[in-house]
């Protein structure tokens, strides 16, 4: 299995000398099982990430978003593939608050007065799945499970399955502090990658209650509580520039070994043990 982070940021892209290290493209992993690919989120990672499969061999592609926020459906309407009647790409999500299926939603913010085309006109043949949270999707030998998170709006978190190997992609959730959640321990449990939102600081949360984010320390002690092998820090605060993301990684690798703090265009390969 092979990940590739294409977009690390949360809410907002941030180019810029400041954020050239760890990067400023919004959330967009890809993850490769063999032949099937599976890309979590649509932020404007996805753009660099449909420029390359559009020149690879590869002809079908799976996208996972975890909710409609618009720094992790930005670079949908950007994703080359998209535009390749050839390619076949099938786009699954929750359904969103106060609308009934991920067409609605994606919909409504491909069109005017947000953005001049809409999906029908350029890209008719892409699929859309409205998700059931309680419900396993099969993709080939590849299982992806989901989890409501505690988010404003709601979103969903994702276990990827392959075989004895798996990627948990948990963001955008709000932890309680003091309480490391359960049902999320054993959704997580033994995973050899939990990518967690670690948006804040634990010294800057308090000030950020109702954003619906986490911090990189809550990623540690959730990855922790649930065994993960690897824990990756994630969906990185615009504000957070280089110097401010390499002192979290300083610390993070003090405080836990198996912490990654993610860049853009980091790759990684599982093996299992
Ligand atoms: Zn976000
Ligand atoms: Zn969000």
């Amino acid at each position: 299995m092979r990940v590739k982070f294409w977009g690390v940021r949360g809410s907002l892209p941030c180019p810029g000398t400041d954020h050239a290290v760890y990067g400023g493209n919004t959330s967009c992993v890809e993850i490769q099982c063999g032949e099937e690919t599976i890309i979590f989120d649509a932020g404007s990672g996805l753009r660099p990430c449909g420029d390359q499969l559009a020149t690879s061999n590869l002809y079908s592609a799976n996208i996972f978003l975890s909710h409609y926020h618009h720094d992790h459906i930005m670079g949908f309407p950007f994703f080359k593939p998209a535009y390749d009647s050839e390619f076949s790409l099938k786009v699954r999500g929750p359904k969103p608050q106060g609308m009934r299926s991920i067409n609605d939603a994606l919909h409504a913010y491909l069109s005017g007065p947000f953005f001049p085309v809409g999906i029908d006109q350029v890209m008719p043949h892409v699929q859309f799945e409205t998700l059931d949270p309680s419900e396993v999707t099969k993709i080939g030998d590849v299982s992806v499970s989901s989890k409501s998170l505690n988010h404003p709006g709601g979103a969903l978190g994702y276990r990827v399955q392959s075989g004895p190997l798996s990627v948990c992609y948990i963001t955008d959730l709000e932890h309680t502090p003091g309480e490391v959640d359960q049902s999320l321990i054993r959704f997580i449990r033994g995973t050899d990658l939990l990518i967690y939102d670690s948006t804040y600081t634990d010294e800057e949360f308090p000030a950020y209650c109702g954003w619906g984010h986490s911090t990189w320390q809550e990623a540690v002690r959730l990855g922790n509580a649930g065994d993960a092998k690897q824990i990756a820090i994630f969906h990185h605060d615009p504000h957070h520039n280089d110097r401010l993301m390499s002192n979290v990684e300083k610390k993070a690798k003090a405080l836990c070994s198996r912490c990654i703090v993610t860049r853009d265009g980091m790759e990684l390969t599982l093996l299992g043990t």
